[in-house]
């Protein structure tokens, strides 16, 4: 039987994949549209971008599923492919992998609203929503769950809970944090600081905490909030952080940092012990294989050493 990925990350750090969204734009898909139904509809451009990351050297892929909830594909008139969307994921990112070894992470993004009473959901509606979602994951073949780009605990909790339900061999639960306006610390849009969430996943029978996304998380950042999760809990941690701000360019959000400027941020966190490594926002195949070169230099010089 395949090694659980929580338990092969505390002997060797392994490298994630970068962002999905960029690249599906790349790939020719319109502002607006439903990047998720292309599993469907335009596998092979799907594919051909976890084969890039393959190539890169990623040891672990996040399916194309960060809308894949019935509740973010009702808003696409795509409700009716819940299950098809998910399965489509997970088989594209394991053919991405070929004969090689991997890890394919079935990714739950937010449900996309607010739940009672500041919203219009029903806590039954968004469970119902991430139980089906985690499921299809999980029926597919998915080795591990992650609910991602995460701000409120009462969401993050619902779906740790569909993940470990749905049978889920590993659950990874990951926070957006938002640096603060005068820049000394970050905590998520709803108030949320690493160390809460951190304890808080755990309590909820999480196997990874993460962080991902948010505002002003480059590098710098995600070493500070590894740390912090790193002194809360003793669960394996992983990071995937944007390619540092997003600018305004021509009506158009961009991440600029480049792969030489992000990877020097990879040795400081890889000394925090963190246990994956990936990027989101604005990261690139070209960023992921920078990533990959300096973990092997450090593997190395550790071995030498
Ligand atoms: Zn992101």
């Amino acid at each position: 039987m395949k090694r659980r990925l929580q338990d092969v990350i505390r002997e060797r750090t392994l490298l994630g994949d970068g962002a999905m969204g960029t690249q599906l734009m790349l790939s020719g898909l319109e502002q607006g549209n439903c990047g998720e139904a292309w599993n469907l509809t335009h596998p092979d451009r799907v594919l051909a971008i976890q084969r890039r990351y393959v190539e890169a050297g990623s040891d672990c892929l996040i399916t194309n599923t960060f809308g894949g909830s019935r509740i973010m594909l009702t808003r696409h008139s795509s409700a009716d492919d819940v299950v098809g969307i998910n399965a489509a994921a997970v088989r594209i990112a394991r053919e991405a992998f070929g004969d090689r070894d991997g890890y394919v992470i079935g990714d739950m993004g937010p449900f996309g609203g607010l739940m009672e009473p500041y919203g219009d959901f029903t806590e039954t509606q968004v469970r119902d929503a991430f139980n089906e979602q985690a499921q299809a994951l999980v029926d597919a073949g998915a080795d591990a769950i992650i609910i991602e780009t995460q701000t409120g605990l009462e969401e993050l909790g619902l779906g740790i809970i569909a993940a470990r339900e749905a049978g889920a061999a590993c659950v990874i639960g990951s926070m957006a944090y938002d640096v603060t306006l005068d820049g000394s610390t970050f905590r998520t849009m709803m108030g949320i600081d690493p160390e809460r969430a951190a304890a808080f996943m755990e309590e909820q029978g999480a196997d990874i905490v993460a962080l991902n996304c948010g505002t002003g998380m480059d590098m710098e950042r995600a070493r500070q909030a590894v740390l912090r999760y790193k002194e809360t809990t003793s669960l394996p941690v992983m990071a995937q952080p944007n390619a540092g701000l997003p600018k305004l360019i021509n009506l158009k959000v961009v991440y600029d940092e480049t792969p030489d400027q992000m990877v020097t941020g990879v040795v400081p966190l890889l000394d925090t012990g963190v246990n994956i490594l990936g990027g989101c926002c604005g990261s690139s195949p070209d960023h992921i294989r920078a990533f990959r070169q300096a973990m092997d230099r450090y593997q190395k010089g550790k071995e030498i050493s």
